[in-house]
């Protein structure tokens, strides 16, 4: 049943975040409900879930006026320029931001909608060939540009390592990612530096992302169940 996935996924956060001495509040869950559809995703915000990740926009578009208005939509995949205007309509936070031209283009569309749309800067911090996120070693100048020439919420940083089941494997990017993230908030680069985001986890177990910082775990298969592509 998925109130017992949720329930799991929920006593989970609770025990590795006090397994490392963090406030489970602190730990927000963003449930992935990309090709799952609406009945589903209801019955898991009627365990109390609020936040919902999603990467598809005309699927999005679809199921999230089926939900009740305070769900929260975080959008989590590839957003292409000509996509940005719906994607500002559609969603509270965008979490794939990796370039100004987008940064811009939605910055450009939320003050035409009059919505205040909140980002994050995707680092590709594998530097894979395959994957969107811009370098590390280029996301303080963006960061920079992003602020001075938008009146977007920047909220944080989000990560999609590279893809291992070996939790010990995939901790060094989510503490490369934290680090950046901590000189990033010296720096005063975000909008709320005393309150930055980081996205973390993409399969294999959380509880490495939660101990290195993690204030969003995504999570989309462990509780709405493997996806049919
Ligand atoms: C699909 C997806 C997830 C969820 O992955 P699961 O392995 O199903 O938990 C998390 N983050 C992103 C960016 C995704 O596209």
């Amino acid at each position: 049943m998925i109130q017992d996935n949720y329930q799991t996924i929920r006593q989970k956060i609770s025990q590795y975040a006090a397994d490392c001495n963090r406030d489970p509040d602190t730990i927000q869950l963003v449930a992935v409900s990309k090709k799952k559809e609406s009945p589903l995703i209801q019955q898991v915000f009627d365990c109390g879930q609020r936040i919902f990740g999603e990467n598809y926009l005309q699927e999005a578009a679809q199921k999230i006026p089926d939900l009740p208005p305070s769900a929260k939509w975080h959008f989590i995949g590839h957003l292409q320029s000509n996509k940005a205007k719906q994607a500002v309509s559609l969603f509270d936070v965008i979490e794939t931001v990796d370039s100004l031209k987008l940064a811009k283009l939605i910055d450009k569309h939320a003050n035409t909608l009059g919505k205040s749309t909140a980002i994050l800067l995707q680092i590709n911090i594998g530097r894979e060939q395959q994957k969107a996120g811009v370098l590390p070693e280029e996301a303080e100048s963006l960061l920079k540009q992003i602020t001075s020439e938008t009146k977007l919420q920047v909220l944080g940083l989000m990560v999609i390592p590279p893809f291992s089941d070996k939790p010990e494997v995939t901790r060094p990017f989510f503490r490369e990612t934290r680090k950046l993230a901590e000189e990033f908030a010296r720096k005063q680069l975000f909008t709320n530096n005393e309150n930055v985001v980081l996205s973390m986890v993409m399969s294999a177990d959380f509880h490495v992302a939660i101990e290195e910082g993690a204030t969003h775990i995504r999570i989309g298969t462990a509780l709405f169940g493997a996806r049919d592509y």
